[in-house]
Formats: C-alpha cells, sequence, structure tokens
C-alpha cells in the first residue's frame, strides 16, 4: 500500500467516507484520494513526496499559487496578534473596502465563514427584503449545501422542485422552482405563473460546477431586465468566478449588475471565508441594521481577513487577470488541437482561468447537454493525467483552474501529457 492509501484507510474509520467535503474521494475516477502535506507555487506535494504540477488550486482560492510569501508572511503577523476575538478588528472593514472598491453594484457586504454560509444568508435576505418565498435557482448550479438549494428539477420546467438530498424537507424544495441554464423562455413561463411569489433568481453567472459553461449572449442582460421588471431580485453567486474571472468578477466582464453577490473562495487567500453583499437599501436588511438575522462566531476571523486583503492587494496591483487569459487560451488552443489531431469527441469549455474538457461531442450549455459527457472516459483520462503527475479535479463536472504561479514550461508540459492521455482514452470511446 502506498502512503496515501494507508492514510485513507485510517481517515475512513473517523471521517465519514475518510474525507470532509465528498468530492474529494476521487470517487467519480474509480481512485482513491492523494493525501497532500505541502503546496508551493503551482505544485502541490503528497506525503510521499511526489510531486504533482496542480489544476485545482483548492478548489478556485488559491489563483496567486500555493503559499504566496506575502501571504504566508501577513498571517504570520496576525497569528502573533491572536487569532480571534469576536470583536471587531480594522483588517475586516479593510476587505470590505478592498470588495466594495473592485465590484461596483457592492455598497455593503457582510463576512461569514464558508460559501455555504453566504448563499444561505443572500436567499434569506432577498425573501426577508421582498417579502416573497420562492427563489429560482438552475439546473446544474452549485450553491453549497443549504436546504433550499439542495433542489433537483421537477418533471416540468414550472413545477416546484424535489428534494436533492436525504434530509432536505420536502416543504422547503418545494419552495425552490428548478429552471434550465441559458434559457430565458423557461424563466419567463416560471415568472408568468409565480410572479408574485419569488423572491430571487441566483445563479453562477459562469457556471463552474457543472463543468465550466458560458452564459449566451445577452442572456445575462436579459436575465437582469426580466428579473427587474418582475420586481425580482437577481443574486449572482460568484463564490468561485468573483474576482477569478476579472477582478470584479463575472459582473464586470458581462457589464451587468446583479442586486446581490455572493463571494468565496479567493477573498479568503485559502482561509475560511464567504460574503455577500449588494445594493445598500438591501444590505440595511440585515441585523443589527435591519429585521433579517444572520451571526457567526468567527465572522470576519482575522486570519482569512488578512489572507484575502494580501491576496486581493496583489491582484490589484499586477497584470494577473490578462496573463491569466493569455495562459488559459494557450492551453485550450493546445488541447483543443489535440483532440481535432485524435478525432476524439471532446471539446474545451474556458472562460479566463476557468476550463474543463467535456468528453461529448454534444454542444454543452446547461445542465442536460453536460449530462451527454461519456464520464467513463473522463475517469480514465484523470488517471493518466495523475500517472504523468498532473493533479486535476476528480470529477467531470468540475472547473479545472489556472494560477498566476503555472509557467509556460508548465502549460506546455501539460498540453503534452494531455495528448497522451486522450491518446491512451481514445479505444474507450
Ligand atoms: C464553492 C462554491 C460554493 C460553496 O462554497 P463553500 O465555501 O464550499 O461552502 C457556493 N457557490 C459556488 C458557485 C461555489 O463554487
Amino acid at each position: 500500500m502506498s502512503n496515501s492509501e494507508e492514510a485513507f484507510a485510517e481517515a475512513k474509520k473517523v471521517i465519514p467516507g475518510g474525507v470532509n467535503s465528498p468530492a474529494r474521494a476521487f470517487s467519480a475516477v474509480d481512485n482513491e484520494p492523494i493525501f497532500i502535506e505541502a503546496g508551493k507555487g503551482s505544485k502541490v506535494y503528497d506525503i510521499e513526496d511526489n510531486e504533482y504540477l496542480d489544476y485545482v488550486g483548492s478548489w478556485g482560492p488559491m489563483i496567486l499559487g500555493y503559499n504566496h510569501p506575502q501571504i504566508v508572511e501577513s498571517l504570520q503577523g496576525q497569528v502573533k496578534k491572536g487569532t480571534s476575538f469576536g470583536a471587531p478588528t480594522q483588517v475586516e472593514t479593510e476587505l470590505a473596502e478592498l470588495i466594495i472598491d473592485a465590484v461596483d453594484s457592492i455598497a455593503k457586504v457582510r463576512m461569514v465563514n464558508s460559501g455555504t454560509e453566504a448563499t444561505m444568508s443572500a436567499l434569506r435576505l432577498a425573501r426577508g427584503y421582498t417579502g416573497r418565498d420562492k427563489i429560482v435557482k438552475l439546473e446544474g448550479c452549485y450553491h453549497g449545501h443549504g436546504d433550499s438549494l439542495l433542489v433537483e428539477a421537477g418533471s416540468g420546467v414550472t413545477t416546484l422542485g424535489i428534494s436533492g438530498s436525504s434530509g432536505v424537507p420536502n416543504d422547503i424544495a418545494s419552495e425552490t422552482i428548478v429552471a434550465p441554464y441559458n434559457d430565458l423562455e423557461a424563466l419567463e413561463k416560471i415568472f408568468n405563473k409565480y410572479q408574485d411569489e419569488i423572491a430571487a433568481v441566483i445563479l453562477e453567472p459562469v457556471t463552474g460546477n457543472m463543468g465550466v459553461i458560458e452564459p449566451h449572449d445577452e442572456y445575462l442582460e436579459n436575465l437582469r431586465k426580466m428579473t427587474a421588471d418582475n420586481d425580482i431580485l437577481l443574486i449572482f453567486d460568484e463564490v468561485m468566478t468573483g474576482f477569478r474571472l476579472s477582478y470584479g468578477g463575472a459582473q464586470e466582464l458581462y457589464e451587468v449588475e446583479p442586486d446581490i453577490t455572493t463571494l468565496g473562495k479567493i477573498i479568503g487567500g485559502g482561509l475560511p471565508v464567504g460574503a455577500y453583499g449588494g445594493k445598500k437599501e438591501i444590505m440595511e436588511y440585515v441585523a443589527p441594521e435591519g429585521p433579517v438575522y444572520q451571526a457567526g462566531t468567527l465572522s470576519g476571523n482575522p486570519l482569512a481577513m488578512k489572507a484575502g486583503a494580501e491576496t486581493l492587494k496583489l491582484l490589484k496591483q499586477s497584470d494577473v487577470y490578462a496573463s491569466l487569459e493569455e495562459k488559459g487560451a494557450y492551453l485550450a488552443e493546445g488541447f483543443r488541437n489535440n483532440i481535432e489531431s485524435l478525432g476524439i469527441k471532446a471539446q474545451i469549455s474556458r472562460v479566463g482561468s476557468m476550463f474543463s474538457i467535456f468528453f461529448t461531442d454534444t454542444e454543452v450549455v446547461d445542465y442536460q447537454t453536460a449530462q451527454t459527457s461519456n464520464t467513463d472516459v473522463f475517469a480514465a483520462y484523470f488517471n493518466q493525467m495523475l500517472k504523468q503527475g498532473i493533479y486535476l479535479p476528480p470529477s467531470q463536472f468540475e472547473a479545472n483552474f489556472i494560477s498566476n504561479a503555472h509557467t509556460e514550461d508548465e502549460l506546455k508540459a501539460t498540453i503534452e501529457a494531455n495528448y497522451l492521455a486522450l491518446k491512451k482514452v481514445k479505444k474507450l470511446e
């Protein structure tokens, strides 16, 4: 047994499935997880000191690479002063100011401890502000594991949602209506049927959690208009895309302003964090200013705030996004050439430094089309890449992330590894 296999066997005795978040278990790729000892720049090292070139980036936060020296230093400074007080600290204001400065639609922001907490709180705020109970979510978008958001589509587009997990009461799931992504007609039907009952539409403006899918031209603009016309709030869940696709997130890239935005991942610089923010008149509903209750012992934790503020300052200073776009385009072109020359049924979907390879020749525009992907081929591909020392997210339906630490040589090596892996899996098609 390898050290990781032993470590996994030990972990399984004391942690459900051996992991603290299901996607880490490698079950979608017929393998067992690698236990990580350390990370540096674009690389991670397992407990046997094997080196991997990494495209997981802790599922998004590590946009500057692992263990950035400036972030480590600022954390060390804060540790010496104290790790938590449960009282206001100035670094909370600093991070809030950085976020508000970056994201035009946010006038005030509340810090929480995870993306899940951010979206749960944003829904409560939307319901409190509008006095309405129903929520529209889009199929395949993931917003954390809150009850209202772990909901699957009913049988027809205008029917109410059904519980997507054991333990989520159907009474709660039925307050959520599920519609396909990239489909305005379906939303129009839903708006017509439930118009005065819908508090908000929540979505990932660019999806990452069913693989990377881009919004159709004008989709976000029209969604903005339709929600405003119906007095329905628009919530962009930018936990993944915020500070990833541009400094101002997907909303800056597509020039569409939501009413409420949820953030996480990058704004914690690798520490646990979440945040929700929006227009002043909406955020004034949050306690203690307003009647919507939401609190947290460790919210605004000074360590997380420090790592987040330092990350944002580094992102703001440099030309990170232009460079990430260049790296993303280079990698995608290399992969596309490989796909074409081998004649594999696959496609690359990319926005900036987020990308997915879908093993299907159906154009992927929503959850249903994403599901046409051949997950057996993906699993084989994943394992072939891992054998070559390249660590990818262990599921067809996750986004890969490029960090600013990835070098041109590393990207070139990835394209070569991709060619060999695709060649191996071709016979499985
Ligand atoms: C990761 C993610 C979440 C959940 O955040 P956690 O910190 O894992 O709770 C919510 N929404 C989106 C879009 C995400 O990518």
